[in-house]
């Protein structure tokens, strides 16, 4: 079976099995791992890589637009494999982080008055608070 990291086809990145780990492991799990999160998970898989390898790996698919390094708070950074535009939900309860999509058809536009003409080269909306308890 193939994988999101079998077809992630980015011109200029080299997809080394070590890349593909920890692309594979942020791609299973949409949860925005830190970087010594996603060292936990893909140390079962590849035994001996190590946190420098890791955090190599995540730079590198951060340079090449294949996965977006978030930041919240002065917290370590995360890393998210969603590379449409959205925004973050952050439970303050859980800790989990969930990726909210705008809905279709809707425009930053629609509901931030832009200075116009502006060049807006990143978008960063983050919400906090509970999610009722499923
Ligand atoms: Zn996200």
């Amino acid at each position: 079976m193939s994988t999101p990291a079998d077809t992630l086809n980015i011109p200029g990145l080299r997809m080394t099995k070590q890349r593909k780990d920890v692309y594979r492991v942020l791609t299973e799990s949409r949860d925005h791992p830190t970087a010594s999160e996603v060292y936990d998970r893909v140390k079962h898989s590849t035994p001996g890589i190590s946190l420098a390898t890791i955090y190599n790996c995540l730079e590198t698919l951060v340079e090449h637009k294949a996965v977006k390094q978030v930041n919240f708070d002065r917290e370590s950074s995360r890393y998210c494999p969603n590379l449409s535009e959205h925004g973050h939900f952050h439970d303050e309860k859980t800790g989990v982080i969930h990726d909210i999509n705008f809905k279709k058809g809707v425009q930053l536009s629609d509901f931030l008055d832009i200075p116009e003409n502006a060049d807006i080269s990143s978008l960063e909306i983050t919400l906090r608070g509970t999610l009722p308890k499923t």
